[in-house]
């Protein structure tokens, strides 16, 4: 008799639940829906802005070859190794020395992007990455440095817009 009553409960819960709109999205034929800032972080403010955490995009042209990125990502999953790139110059980065994104082994935390002190490193919306060879998971410098389709860095669609227009 209990059995059959729960059996009872589990199929009129069922029956409520066909008459609800649906609230999970057919991703990736239904679009996301969220916005596309990039995830980014403001050191003089100590403050992060929300957006996602994709592909990285290394502004090369700010970048000091710190490895203060690398660092931080040791303690998480070793996925950025620094790389000199010796055709691209930048007054600021003597040894062309800029990181590189193994995506084999990124965690997608974050933690880099909150440790650069140069506001040069951002998580984009490219998170369609998955790859059947493992080695176009490595994203080099350059690759890194290539702005994506879609999206913009949270400081120029967020609160920090003043900053890039002033
Ligand atoms: S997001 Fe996290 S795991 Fe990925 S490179 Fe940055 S620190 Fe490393
Ligand atoms: S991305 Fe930022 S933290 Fe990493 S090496 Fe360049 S300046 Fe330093």
């Amino acid at each position: 008799m209990v059995e059959a009553l729960k059996i009872i409960k589990a199929m009129q819960s069922g029956l409520r639940h066909l008459f609800y709109s649906r609230v999970t999205r057919r991703y990736p034929e239904v679009d996301s829906g969220l916005p596309e800032g990039y995830y980014s972080f403001d050191p003089k403010k100590g403050v992060a802005t929300a957006g996602w955490k994709g592909r990285h995009y290394l502004e090369m042209d700010k970048c000091t070859g710190c490895q203060l990125c690398s660092f931080m990502c040791d303690e998480i999953s070793n996925a950025i190794i620094m790389v000199e790139v010796p055709e691209v110059r930048f007054e600021q980065n003597k040894k062309s020395l800029f990181p590189s994104v193994d995506y084999g082994r990124c965690v997608f935390c974050g933690l880099c992007v909150d440790a650069c002190p140069f506001e040069c490193l951002h998580m984009t919306p490219e998170i369609r990455l998955a790859d059947y060879d493992r080695k176009k998971l490595y994203y080099s410098p350059l690759e890194l440095s290539i702005q994506p389709a879609v999206g913009k860095p949270s400081y120029v669609v967020g609160k920090r817009k003043e900053r890039v227009e002033g």
